[in-house]
């Protein structure tokens, strides 16, 4: 099968030939129909945060099950499905409490690539590889894919939006009434602005230093949009939440200078969700008086704490009404062999998803 292959960090992807194995137990192997590009990929491939090289990453994609190995009951050849980075046993302390983003348990796959050249073993980038022809995961990480939703839509599904509907809807469970900033308007703060609007929040501020971005987010249910980079960012939020600061404050991009500049956002008692992810080593300064004063909250949320099998259904639902917009967020769709000008648009940040599509 076709694979894009990552052989040296900042360089750009080399479209070639890989192996990929059958699948085995508690196993699937899926014809990938469509996978979005998500800043982590583009963290992997620039060196941000390490590892082996060669990889094939990509991890935000759906497709058709083309095989299932042994003790597979859920799914069979032929189902369209959302394929996503979350592998979870299901019965771990973490399992256990729902939370299956940090699952403990190690799988076969954890161990064994099952993407090869020859003699020599490809990484399988974000437990995934869906760069790719095919992808071989794990049953946990995928989700029955409505018939009615298209394969590029419900790509999305698998990390861009569960990453910022969940951080609002599950890590920080954001109720009716409140008041929220999202810093950082792309696919998954966008996702963000729409989660905190259909979660009842009153005030939605969105911030972005991309004026297309901001006013965008007013179509995605925000209702003031600010310019990040202004001198009085922070204070144009407090005048739109009667001077108090946003309940919650979503960083959804992992930059140094977007997180300092949450604190100073935040209402008393409110909390700074943490969503992007940064490079390895970069650290950030906050005042903890100020935090401790007003009993403030820094919140840290993986894939929006998702538990793919609930979370992804009730997304399509709110989609199929109409509530939550997914085609708005495609910005292009590009062949296998045009994704380096695919990522090329992502890293400049003037797209919000652009997604390879495959035949
Ligand atoms: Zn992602
Ligand atoms: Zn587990």
């Amino acid at each position: 099968m076709k694979a894009a292959v990552c052989r040296t960090f900042g360089a750009p992807l080399s479209i070639e030939d890989v192996s990929i194995a059958a699948p085995g137990e508690g196993e699937v192997r899926i014809d990938i129909k469509a996978c979005a590009i998500c800043h982590s990929d583009l963290t992997y491939i620039d060196g941000g945060w390490g590892g082996d090289l060669p990889a094939v990453f990509g991890h935000e994609a759906a497709g058709i099950v083309e095989s299932v190995g042994a003790g597979v009951q859920d799914f069979k050849a032929g189902d369209r499905v959302v394929v996503t980075l979350i592998r979870s046993c299901g019965t771990c302390h973490c399992c256990a409490q729902g939370a299956q983003v940090a699952c403990e348990t190690s799988f076969p796959l954890d161990a064994q690539s099952p993407l090869s050249i020859g003699s020599e073993t490809l990484m399988h980038g974000l437990r995934t590889g869906a760069f790719a022809q095919q992808a071989l995961v794990h049953q946990s990480q995928i989700v029955k894919l409505d018939d009615d939703v298209g394969f590029d839509v419900g790509s999305l599904l698998a990390c861009g939006v569960i990453t910022g509907f969940g951080a609002v809807a599950n890590t920080a469970a954001v109720h009716v009434g409140s008041t929220v900033a999202v810093i950082g308007l792309g696919g998954v703060g966008m996702n963000c602005v729409q989660g905190a609007a259909i979660a009842g929040a009153s005030t939605v501020i969105g911030l972005d230093i991309a004026a297309d971005k901001m006013v965008l987010a007013k179509d995605f249910g925000a209702t003031h949009a600010v310019d990040a980079n202004a001198a009085d960012a922070a204070e144009q939020v407090r005048a739109a939440t009667k001077g108090r600061g946003a309940d919650y404050v979503f960083i959804s991009v992992g930059l140094k200078r977007a997180i300092e500049s949450a604190p100073a956002m935040l209402a008393p008692t409110g909390s700074m969700v943490i969503v992007g992810m940064p490079p390895t080593g970069v650290l950030t300064e906050f005042d903890p008086g100020d935090l401790a004063s007003y009993s403030q909250k820094i919140l840290g949320s993986k894939m929006g704490s998702s538990r793919i099998r609930v979370d992804i259904p009730y997304l399509m639902s709110l989609y199929r009404d109409g509530r939550l917009k997914l085609d708005e967020l495609i910005s292009g769709r590009y062949p296998l062999e045009q994704i380096n000008e695919a990522v090329a648009g992502v890293k400049r940040g003037d797209v919000m998803r652009n997604v390879v599509m495959f035949e």
